[in-house]
């Protein structure tokens, strides 16, 4: 299995720089985001370089099952369901998506704004 892609993440997912990793199982990885949106902003990641959802296809239907259960797996470790948290992926350029290597947002720790800006 390839594990990372040409990105920053990349990076992160062969150890080549280092990050606060969270959590790590064979297929996905969760680090803290280098720069917080909010008290608790973590970025969950599978370790198969997707550029985004946009990108994934048929073939990685049970990889994004299992990144969204990882997902509320870490929120719950991190005490963040009581409370609860907001999840997301940016997708392009109007999604806002800055590193091409499809990542979740999990984010927590204070009230989220609806509709998002
Ligand atoms: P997006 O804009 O959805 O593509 O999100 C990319 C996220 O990656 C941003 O929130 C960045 O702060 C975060 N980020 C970029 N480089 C790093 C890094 N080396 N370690 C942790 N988070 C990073």
């Amino acid at each position: 299995m390839t594990h990372g892609g040409d990105t920053i993440f990349g990076k992160i997912i062969r150890k080549e720089i280092p990050a606060q990793i969270v959590h790590e199982t064979e297929r996905v990885l969760a680090f803290r985001d280098i720069n917080p949106v909010a008290p608790t902003h973590i970025l969950i990641i599978p370790k198969k370089p997707i550029a985004s959802i946009a990108a994934a296809t048929a073939e990685d239907k049970e990889l994004i099952g299992e990144l969204l259960l990882e997902a509320a797996e870490v929120a719950r470790r991190e005490g963040l369901e009581e409370d609860g948290y907001r999840v997301v992926t940016n997708i392009g350029t109007h999604g806002g998506q800055t590193v091409f290597h499809l990542h979740l947002h999990i984010i927590g720790g204070r009230p989220c704004q609806w509709p998002p800006g």
